[in-house]
């Protein structure tokens, strides 16, 4: 993955105050590669690295991350801006008022079945949606959007395949009309490549019909071709937003970086799946870790940064390393774990770790007793935890109450803890990793 890869670049560079322009320069090599492998455009990659580089260099490392995390943060940042920053709505016309939506792309992308999604989206808002079949071209395309329809509990609009497009739509806006329906979703025709004929039929629709929004849907699974695709689309009919089909296939998502890049428009919504309810709200930071293939391993590194206090961390780092650990900074790490939202959630965001550590057993709900048994015991014993002999620990469970087995077991999780701690820092082998698991 790339943050392995990142961590062999760096792994020599542990503990550097600020980002080189050779950290960067080994830092960057990678990303590209994991921009290309995604799919993202050629040219807007070269662009982007570019600008990464001129932002990186001689950036502070912080002191949660290394610089190799430091890299990602700064590349993931770029990444988000690049794809919007935020999540676009489909716009309506205020009121009542019928939004026309038109529906293009090439043969197989996913418009009818897109169609049938997106009304079912509409529904839930409030909203009384109208499909309109206008791919008078493939026999089985009306029939298609009618079962769909049927599915979403929606109505389809179809003059069969004998009127122009333009004409079907004109009728359907006045059918929504006079049946108080107040989003009409036309369902055109693609074509196998982009041709004259399909763009001028949409241009047609476009001149004849007050369409409101002009959304385009590509298959995320063509690459570079989807990019090309939308540029076309919008250089010769003009696109509002992109929605990106067949995510749920092995593609990295590249095409969502280059298309907003390359035609500055959003991406609306995606398609993960030929259910009707395959269809999810774009989230640039969600589609930026997914073609940086890092998992959630930047939230994790946001997470890190937010909440740890960074002083606090350098000590612990070093008992760790010294096996100084003691009972003072096991009941600090439990209020780090719990101001971080548990230590499952942790141990899930980290890549590759899941499985290594299915088998610990992790019950949040007995912190808080752990806690109290620590409270009970004396300076001394928190901090020197070799000098809890029976009495001290019937002492301490007395205080507590509990019984003396329960002081035992804690006594005996915290040695463990105390290993586990120790692992940790040895498999991340990161400045950062051992922050995290203080
Ligand atoms: P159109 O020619 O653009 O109208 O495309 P269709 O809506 O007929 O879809 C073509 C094929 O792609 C159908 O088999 C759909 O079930 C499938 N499809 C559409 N969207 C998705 C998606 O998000 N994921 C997957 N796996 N299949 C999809
Ligand atoms: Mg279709």
């Amino acid at each position: 993955s790339l943050s392995e890869k990142l961590q062999n670049v760096f792994k020599n560079l542990r503990g550097k105050g600020r980002l080189t322009e050779a950290d960067v320069a080994a830092a960057l090599k990678e990303v590209k590669m994991a921009l290309l492998e995604a799919d993202v455009n050629f040219k807007v990659v070269k662009n982007f690295i570019k600008s990464v580089q001129e932002r990186a260099i001689g950036q502070d490392v912080m002191s949660s991350l290394t610089p190799g995390q430091m890299v990602i943060k700064i590349v993931n940042e770029e990444m988000v801006k690049l794809m919007g920053s935020e999540t676009t709505e489909i716009a309506f016309k205020p009121g009542n008022e019928i939004t026309v939506i038109m529906m293009c792309g090439l043969q197989g992308a996913g418009k009818t079945t897109t169609t049938a999604k997106l009304a079912g989206k509409f529904k839930t808002k409030g909203k009384k949606p109208l499909l309109v079949a206008c791919d008078i071209y493939r026999p089985a395309a009306i029939e298609q959007l009618q079962i769909n329809g049927n599915k979403q509990g929606v109505p389809v609009f179809t003059m069969g395949d004998k009127h122009k497009p333009v004409n079907i739509a004109k009728a359907a806006i006045e059918h929504a009309a006079k049946n108080n329906m107040n989003v009409v979703i036309l369902d055109t025709a693609g074509r196998l490549h982009i041709d004259e004929d399909m763009m001028n039929e949409l241009i047609e629709i476009k001149e004849n019909v007050s369409v409101y929004q002009t959304i385009l849907v590509v298959d995320a699974m063509t690459g570079q071709d989807a990019v090309n695709v939308s540029e076309m689309f919008n250089d010769k009919i003009g696109i509002d937003g992109v929605i990106l089909t067949k995510l749920d296939g092995d593609t990295r998502g590249g095409a969502a970086l280059s298309i907003r890049a390359v035609t500055g428009k959003p991406i609306l919504y995606t398609g993960v799946g030929e259910k009707l309810s395959d269809l999810e709200q774009f989230y640039p930071d969600r589609m930026a870790s997914r073609i940086l293939g890092m998992g959630d391993i930047l939230t994790l590194i946001d997470k890190a940064q937010a909440e740890f206090d960074e002083t606090k961390a350098r000590e612990l780092e070093k008992k760790i390393k010294k096996a100084e650990f003691d009972f003072n900074d096991f009941l600090d790490q439990m209020h780090q774990i719990k101001k971080m939202g548990g230590f499952a959630d942790i141990l899930k965001m980290m890549p590759g770790m899941g499985g290594q550590l299915k088998d610990v057993d992790i019950d949040e709900s007995a912190l808080s007793g752990i806690e109290a048994i620590i409270y009970s015991m004396t300076i001394e014993e928190r901090t020197n935890p070799d000098i809890l002999n029976p009495s001290r620990k019937k002492r301490i469970a007395k205080g507590a109450g509990v019984d003396i087995s329960e002081v035992n077991r804690i006594v005996k999780q915290f040695e463990q803890s105390k290993k586990m701690m120790k692992q940790f820092s040895g498999m991340l082998g990161s400045k950062g990793g051992k922050r995290k698991f203080k």
